[in-house]
């Protein structure tokens, strides 16, 4: 039985006057691969800045192996295991891929920045590249390899890496993030394309303005037809 490394419980989140997540509770088991999925404006992105501590949940707690995520900053978060790759990818356009991983790096930690241009061969290839010139697929492989420098991150959260690439390369995109989960790292995946996460997800919630109104094993969901239709707009 593999154990949870994540705890989402009770987690509530405001952006100011705002009230975004409602009793959102949610687990990752190490190993596994974790859909979240809902439509747009669902508050999936929020859920991942609630556990990154970016926003502070209001209620509730984050466990993430055996500490409490609550008054870490989110370079805290980051430390203790836990990567994000944010939802606009964020590459700095005018730096090559070299420097693009460099600063993701801190000094002490070149060994990593050398592993990383090892598991992502085609970055390697393109070091010298201007991230900016690189295609929509290559800019998000970037942002997965940066997320993937420092301390080795035992859980990676994806947001939305599907969006805006063509199919092949949304494919290609999924192969890596099925063989960072081979290698070991705990993947939490936040999707608006539904059927696509849950075909790689292990388990599998669904956010509904701001609840958690389903989970599941992703293939269970994936036979739910009426909910495929009703919350994630499948059909
Ligand atoms: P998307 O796929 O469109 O990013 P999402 O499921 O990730 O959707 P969130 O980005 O978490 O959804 O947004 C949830 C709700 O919070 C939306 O109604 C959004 O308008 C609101 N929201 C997001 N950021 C802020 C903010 N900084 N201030 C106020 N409201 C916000």
């Amino acid at each position: 039985m593999s154990r949870p490394i994540l705890k989402v419980d009770s987690v509530d989140t405001h952006y100011g006057p705002s009230h975004i997540l409602y009793d959102v509770s949610l687990e990752v088991n190490e190993g596994d691969v974790v859909a979240l999925v809902g439509r747009n404006g669902a508050g999936k992105t929020t859920t991942l800045r609630s556990i990154m501590s970016l926003t502070p949940p209001t209620n509730g707690t984050v466990r993430f192996r055996d500490s409490e995520m609550q008054g870490l900053t989110p370079h805290e978060v980051r430390r203790k295991g836990v990567s994000w790759v944010p939802e606009d990818r964020r590459v700095f356009p005018n730096l090559t891929v070299e420097e693009n991983i460099a600063l993701a790096a801190n000094v002490e930690e070149t060994k990593f920045h050398d592993d990383v241009f090892d598991r992502f061969p085609r970055l390697d290839e393109r070091r010298e590249q201007l991230a900016g010139t690189m295609s929509g697929g290559e800019q998000q492989m970037l942002a997965i390899a940066r997320a993937m420098v420092g301390p080795t991150p035992d859980l990676l959260m994806l947001d939305e890496p599907s969006e805006g690439l063509a199919p092949q390369i949304v494919d290609d995109v999924m192969d890596t993030v099925r063989e960072l989960n081979e290698d070991g790292t705990t993947i939490l995946l936040v999707e608006q394309n539904a059927e696509m996460a849950l075909d790689i997800a292990d388990y599998a919630y669904v956010l509904e303005t701001g609840r958690i109104v389903h989970e599941s094993p992703a293939a269970e969901l994936l036979a739910e037809r009426e909910i495929m239709e009703s919350y994630l707009g499948v059909h």
